[in-house]
């Protein structure tokens, strides 16, 4: 069932330029880290642990999700478990953290704790805000022995980020139509598709392999310029 666009309500978000190892100290008490974030997710396809955000709460998203034909019609994050009451309100939880000024050190704190490599972003939702990705990039940079591999279709955040990105930080534009090519301006990208992808694409093998990542790391990886998923 796909979910309404719900944009009313957007967080404040600041650049965090606090002083982290004080402020690592703060939200390892009383569970605040877990508290601010939500925590992190578990999905089955991934080899460790992710973060996400309501699909409802998808800016650019949020209009394709009207569009026949566009990858978000077909979102997976709007149906299934995703619709449980439960994981909507963690969802939300997670939204309505993201202004938290501690925010920064509380995910460096649960990823430094929970993650061993590879960690992703947004097996749900987008990119909130400019400043939003101004924070990923400096958990990625407190975080450097974990590959940190985010999926977005906010070109325009992407494009105004203004900072180098950490280099353990591989940022994957998507292309918005099923078929359709990525943007030619990303280094990293993927796609959805139905039919043979263009030459040098890697192909996502994890319908092969029970629906899961195996042994592959290609979206985590910079030097895979172009990645497809199959349409399911
Ligand atoms: S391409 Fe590889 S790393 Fe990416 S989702 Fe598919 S199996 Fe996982």
């Amino acid at each position: 069932m796909k979910q309404p666009a719900s944009q009313e309500w957007l967080p404040e978000i600041e650049r965090y330029r606090g002083d982290l190892d004080r402020d690592l100290g703060a939200v390892a008490r009383n569970r605040l880290a877990e508290r601010i974030t939500g925590g992190l997710s578990r999905p089955s396809k991934m080899p460790e642990a992710a973060w996400g955000l309501p699909a409802s709460r998808c800016n650019v998203g949020s209009t394709l999700m009207q569009v026949k034909g566009s990858v978000c019609a077909a979102c997976y994050a709007t149906s299934g478990r995703y619709n449980f009451q439960r994981v909507q309100r963690k969802l939300e939880q997670r939204y309505e953290g993201l202004a938290h000024p501690l925010w920064v050190p509380a995910m460096v704190l649960l990823i430094r704790w929970h993650v061993g490599r590879y960690f992703r972003w947004f097996d749900s939702g987008d990119l909130a805000a400019g400043n939003h990705l101004f924070n990923i990039c400096e958990v990625a940079r407190h975080t450097p022995d974990i590959r940190h591999w985010l999926p977005t279709r906010e070109y325009e955040i992407v494009k105004s980020l203004g900072v180098p990105r950490p280099e353990n930080l591989t940022i994957r534009v998507s292309a918005n139509m099923v078929d359709s090519p990525p943007p030619a301006w990303s280094p990293q990208t993927s796609m959805v598709i139905t039919k043979e992808p263009p030459a040098g694409t890697h192909i996502c093998p994890a319908p092969e392999q029970g629906n899961v990542c195996g042994s592959c790391r290609a979206c985590w990886d910079r030097d895979v310029d172009n990645v497809a998923y199959y349409l399911h």
